[in-house]
């Protein structure tokens, strides 16, 4: 009777929730972070637990066949979720109708050679080891795809490794006492049925907070980072010198860098080619400041490099390096023009130390940059 009710909830609760990630896929729009494949496990199984319900104790039916196949369809589309959440692009549709039927087909052979016993043997194996590579996947994952979800991934794991044990005992329970160890009164169906609950109760919220958090991530980088050159705006490298500023002997001192006639750039090669140009100038920032060092697209085409910890003489050194690499780089060349190179003014600010100190090591960089134009470009002013 209890193990009936919580059948009965377990459908409930995966219907419901494939509902919910209908609508979430849905509303993800292009990319659903396999939010559709995870809609459509829910309804599998919830589907197989519906024909559980409808079908009574465990033996030869028709809607057992289905219910297991229906079952290790979920799991595929689990998986298939799973995967396209870390960015794989797996089909879903193809493979989930394949093994249905092919497992439809196995369960006939193999009941008529064997029996019902070994029907049911064969499916408590075969979910206990697609959990297993469940949670050999999302382990190996912690190094890899999953590693900045670690702490997820092993708590999905060990919810994943509970089920896979479960059915690893069930088996053993088949082959020790055939279809009554499956009878609906007995302990161990209620073990299984309240581990099934709870696993549909914590897994659904805990999938939506992976979308959310995946969501949350990227609209924290969109404010922060220059589209164009996905180099940090204003706004990020504000944040991002935060943890810097609070810690004492932190900061150091701040690079301004504007490119020099950039206007005559886009003038004569036109606009898209100026994007590029902006592009191939990051490249040769990025490779010319210390491991460590900040940079930031402070606007147009005028840069920032925060040199962490430096003092005068090694923000020097970065700022001349930055120079002579943007002046020695070819920043343009195509098939219908020629090379275009390019100079870069670098005015350098004292030390900071605080948020204060940085506001007007902006002005000081500021001035100091403004007096390198004036003196004729291509030239670092302290
Ligand atoms: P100076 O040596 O005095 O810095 O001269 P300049 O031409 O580099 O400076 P000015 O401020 O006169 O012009 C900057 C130009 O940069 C004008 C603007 O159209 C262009 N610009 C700003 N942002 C972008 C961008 O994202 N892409 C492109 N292609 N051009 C941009
Ligand atoms: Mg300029
Ligand atoms: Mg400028």
């Amino acid at each position: 009777m209890i193990a009936t009710l919580l059948v009965g909830m377990l459908c409930v609760y995966l219907l419901s929730f494939s509902v919910l990630f209908l609508l979430i896929s849905r509303r993800l729009g292009r990319e659903k972070m396999g939010m559709d494949a995870f809609a459509a496990g829910n309804l599998a199984l919830g589907a197989a637990y519906v024909l559980q319900l409808l079908d009574g104790p465990a033996g030869s039916s028709w809607l057992s066949v289905v219910n297991h196949a229906c079952t290790l369809g979920a799991l595929l589309a689990y998986s298939v979720g799973g995967l396209r959440f870390f960015g794989r692009s797996i089909p879903l549709l193809g493979p989930l109708v394949a093994l249905v039927l092919g497992y439809v087909a196995v369960q006939l052979l193999v009941e008529w050679a064997w029996g019902p016993v070994a029907r049911y043997a064969l499916f408590s194996a075969a979910c206990a080891l697609w959990f297993a590579a469940m949670v050999v996947v999302l382990l190996l994952g912690l190094r890899t795809f999953a590693r900045a979800l670690r702490a997820e991934a092993l708590l999905l794991a060990a919810l994943i490794g509970g089920i896979g044990v479960l059915n690893a005992v069930k088996l053993v329970k088949l082959l020790k006492g055939g279809l009554a160890a499956l009878s609906m009164d007995g302990q161990f169906q209620v073990v299984f049925y309240v581990y099934m609950c709870s696993l549909a109760t914590i897994i659904p919220p805990f999938v939506v907070w992976l979308v959310l958090r995946r969501l949350t991530d990227r609209l924290r980088d969109v404010a922060a980072r220059d589209p164009l050159t996905r180099l940090l705006n204003r706004r990020g490298l504000t944040e991002a010198l935060e943890p810097h500023l609070r810690r004492s002997g932190g900061g150091g001192r701040l690079l301004l860098i504007d490119v020099d006639h950039f206007k005559r750039i886009n003038d004569r090669h036109g606009h898209q080619a100026g994007d590029a140009v902006l592009c191939a100038i990051v490249d040769v920032l990025r490779a010319a400041v210390r491991e460590g060092d900040l940079l930031c697209r402070m606007g147009g085409e005028e840069f920032a490099a925060v040199c962490l910890g430096a003092d005068a003489a090694a923000a020097g050194r970065v700022a001349e390096r930055i120079r002579h690499a943007v002046a020695s780089t070819v920043v343009l060349q195509g098939p219908d023009c020629e090379a275009v190179r390019c100079t870069v003014t670098v005015g350098i600010s004292g030390a900071f130390t605080d948020e204060v100190s940085l506001a007007k090591a902006m002005r000081v960089a500021d001035a100091a940059l403004y007096r390198g134009k004036r003196a004729g470009r291509n030239r670092v002013c302290e």
